[in-house]
């Protein structure tokens, strides 16, 4: 496998996929967050600095057909407020021979948005998958996608993929187009090799005490990853609405809160796991509950297992707090996905934000390697301000979920085989 940093694309055409899948502004249209764009800035500049053209290519949105909504023209602007070059633009991915044949070193060019066709994702459109006719036409397409992945292909000389949010999917541009270059010719982003690197570190070279932690919503969204991690860690810390399915499981009185009736053998099948690894498990101990789902809701303390009737915990309390943030206070390497409670209400993020301070301490006081990932997660560190005073904060939630969980990723493997 080949890598950026070492590679000289002078003189060469780069196919580039990037995630520009930036979100927009309702009411003005213009982009209302380029962290996306920002965070595929060094491959772009490496490749025009070596004196070689950049192709890029992305997909905005849920397009299921050409959508002026959806089309990457908007971003232009930002890209090259970015760049601090003019960049050029095609209004159609499959009709590019003429603009790229055009290109020059040092130029960028930008494609329309691939989900503009079916091709890109291999999903046919406009059936159901319970019509009788979806298989053929789902075959129909895929063998449609290798000829618009092989067109992609050959706009260019080597292919690169800096685009990690969309690296478990096998679509055309994320997986398929690198069959048609050359392994030397393929290679991933400095934003991949990044996510790479911090999670590879985590999984295979992590420094003990070792601290997962776990919150959100369900155990059943976790449970692959919770698996997967209780081969590796020595804390499991377990926070957010899943703690009740638990607590459930062992017998306890949750009142109303969030429950998966289906999922408490499940629970007791990961503690007893845990049990047997030697893995300490921290469930909360005490509760923020609530009379309702709702930000001005009522709110009282309780112990986690012992919720009054008709209320629900919403959050984890000061005696949980205090525990968890001793564990991570002592962790050389720590894991966090999901929040403690329901930090989008006020009343609710107090448990959230005590363990984002709790995992930038660490990472700052006790040069622990701290890798945030999951859209809430780093929503939360986001909005205590400290993605800074982590190690990492990665920018794909599914994907990354999926590498923790220990799958092959077709992005991924695509390149590194
Ligand atoms: P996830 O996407 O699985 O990480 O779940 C994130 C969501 O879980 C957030 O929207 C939180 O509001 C929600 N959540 C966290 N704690 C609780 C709780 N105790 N009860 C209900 N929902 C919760």
């Amino acid at each position: 496998m080949i890598v950026i940093d070492n590679f000289n694309f002078k003189g060469l055409k780069a196919i580039v996929r990037v995630d520009f899948n930036v979100p927009l502004d309702k009411a003005t249209g213009k982009v209302s967050d380029d962290t996306r764009i920002r965070g595929a800035l060094p491959t772009i500049k490496k490749i025009i600095a070596d004196g070689g053209a950049a192709i890029l290519m992305s997909h905005m949105g849920k397009a299921k057909g050409v959508d002026p909504k959806l089309s990457l023209k908007q971003i232009v602007y930002k890209i090259e407020e970015n760049l601090g070059q003019k960049i050029q633009f095609c209004d159609d991915c499959m009709k590019a021979d003429d603009a790229v044949k055009a290109l020059k070193a040092g130029e960028v060019l930008l494609l329309e948005n691939l989900r503009f066709y079916a091709e890109e994702e291999g999903k046919p459109r406009g059936i159901e998958k319970d019509d009788p006719n979806y298989d053929a036409a789902k075959k129909e397409l895929k063998a449609k996608q290798k000829d618009f992945a092989k067109k992609l292909a050959s706009y260019a000389d080597v292919y690169v993929n800096d685009a990690f949010g969309t690296a478990h999917r096998a679509h055309a541009s994320t997986a398929i187009i690198a069959d048609f270059f050359a392994e030397d010719k393929k290679m991933f982003g400095f934003l991949i090799n990044k996510e790479l690197q911090a999670m590879d570190k985590v999984l295979n070279e992590a420094q003990k005490p070792f601290t997962a932690i776990m919150g959100g919503a369900k155990v059943s969204d976790k449970i692959n990853i919770i698996t997967n991690l209780l081969d590796r860690v020595d804390n499991l810390i377990i926070g957010g609405g899943m703690t009740y399915t638990f607590v459930k499981a062992m017998g306890g009185q949750i009142g109303n809160s969030l429950c998966e009736a289906d999922k408490l053998d499940l629970a007791k099948e990961i503690l007893d796991k845990a049990k047997a690894k030697g893995v300490k498990v921290y469930l909360p101990t005490d509760a923020v509950n609530a009379d309702k789902f709702d930000a001005n809701a009522n709110t009282n303390i309780s112990k986690t297992n012992e919720t009054p009737d008709g209320w629900m915990g919403l959050d984890i309390a000061d005696e949980t707090i205090k525990t968890y943030t001793d564990v991570i206070a002592n962790s050389k390497t720590v894991i966090w996905n999901g929040p403690m409670g329901v930090f989008e209400f006020d009343k609710f993020a107090k448990g959230t934000s005590a363990v984002a301070k709790a995992v930038a301490d660490a990472t700052q006081k006790n040069g622990a390697f701290t890798l945030i990932g999951g859209g809430d997660s780093v929503a939360a560190i986001n909005k205590n301000k400290l993605a800074d005073k982590v190690s990492y904060v990665s920018t794909g939630g599914g994907a990354m979920l999926e590498y923790m969980e220990g799958k092959v990723l077709p992005g991924i493997k695509a390149i590194r085989g």
